[in-house]
């Protein structure tokens, strides 16, 4: 191999509860899709952090793990957080949360994919496909200030919504820039700007900026949808949709819905992405309820990583480290087409490892006829 491979280093955090577990199966995938000659590589650099970290050590994470992180290609993450751990003021442990701020991870980059032979959840959607992208923004919206809220004599509480016009447009430009790139894929490319302008005036500021940066993007359409009518949708005609742009909590909300549309939980991949920075980890928690029986759904883990490849290879131009993610991805959608593995999530008996050794399979077989 030439020693000009270029290597990618990578932050890997597995948290607690089940992310231990779904990380095991991602980094075996991992080293399935970097062995021989793939040209690039991945430095794996393993961090202590979360809830688990804490109880032995009294801090979420150490100041040179965040350094680490902050100084890595890209940032993995299993899961992190348990429900009896929880700091003084009764938080839970999430030192994620501080990265989504810290390292400007605006948008939060969320698939709702229906992928093929699993049970149908709501509505008979056999025929037709499920497959959108929440973009949530991480930053602001109702969580800006989720450190401030206040009760006042146990009568009054109150939060503050923020909305700011620079990340607004960073948000728009970027979800603009995707649903372009979903048009290149033969996707519809056509954002809806998710939000309830016709009752507050900071979701008409944000309908307003949105409608602004569109005029840059004369090639994609766009769509607007009140909040609670997108809720309706999202179980009524989900296919209808390709990108949807919301802020914070709103995102929070729908893009747990739009797990539940696909299976649950363990099918929602996530991509916490800025200017600078790149964070992938599951859109779900640590599921103590599952920690330990081996029974967690990776793919969402799978889904995760496969998008920090195409992430990586498209902001290095590395079109080998583009292609993985997609052999991945690739992977995940024919091991389920073909009946390789059901998760227990589905009513089926793959467990966690059998999933993640099935994949490599496939993938060490595919990997030989390129
Ligand atoms: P958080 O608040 O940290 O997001 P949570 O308490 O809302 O976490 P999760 O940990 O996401 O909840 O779990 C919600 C439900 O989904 C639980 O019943 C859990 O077992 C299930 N679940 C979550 N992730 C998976 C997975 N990868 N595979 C199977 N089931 C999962």
């Amino acid at each position: 191999m030439s020693l000009n491979v270029p290597c990618f280093r990578i932050a890997v955090l597995p948290g607690d509860g089940i992310g231990t577990e779904i990380m095991a199966a991602c980094t075996q995938v991992l080293s399935v899709l970097t062995e021989g000659n793939a040209g690039f590589t991945l430095d794996l650099v393993f961090l202590e952090a979360g809830a688990d970290y804490f109880t032995r050590t009294g801090e979420d994470i150490s100041q040179d793990a965040f350094n680490t992180a902050r100084t890595a290609d890209a940032i993995l993450l299993g899961a992190m957080g348990l429900p009896q751990v929880r700091f003084p003021d009764g938080t839970e442990i999430a030192p994620h949360l501080a990265m989504r701020t810290e390292f400007g991870l605006f948008a939060g980059v969320r698939p709702v994919k229906q992928y093929p032979n699993l049970p149908p959840v709501l509505f008979d959607s056999r025929s037709k496909k499920v497959d959108l992208v929440i973009v949530r923004e991480s930053t602001e919206g109702l969580f800006a200030h989720r450190s401030e809220g206040r009760v006042i004599d146990d009568r009054v509480a109150l939060d503050t919504l923020e909305i700011t016009r620079p990340v607004c447009e960073r948000l728009f430009d970027f979800t603009f820039n995707l649903a372009r790139d979903r048009k290149s894929r033969g996707l519809p490319g056509t954002v809806t700007c998710v939000d309830k302008a016709n009752v507050f005036r900071s979701m008409a500021f944000f309908r307003k900026i949105f409608d602004e940066r569109a005029q840059l993007f004369p090639d994609i359409s766009v769509r607007h949808q009140y909040v609670d009518a997108m809720a309706l949708d999202l179980v009524r005609q989900p296919w209808e949709y390709d990108v949807l742009v919301m802020e914070n909590m709103f995102g929070d909300i729908l893009s747990d819905l739009g797990a539940g549309v696909v299976g649950g939980m363990g099918m929602a991949p996530c991509g916490e992405i800025g200017l600078e920075h790149g964070l992938f980890q599951p859109a779900h928690g640590t599921a103590p309820d599952i920690a330990g029986s081996g029974r967690a759904n990776p793919t969402a883990m799978l889904v995760s990583a496969a998008m920090m490849l195409h992430w990586l290879g498209q902001r290095h131009a590395n079109a080998h480290c583009q292609l993985a993610g997609e052999r991945l991805d690739a992977a995940v959608t024919a091991g389920y087409a073909e009946g390789d593995f059901l998760p227990y999530e589905f009513g089926g008996t793959s467990g966690t490892m059998e999933i993640s050794d099935r994949l490599c399979r496939r993938l060490a077989i595919n990997g030989e006829s390129v």
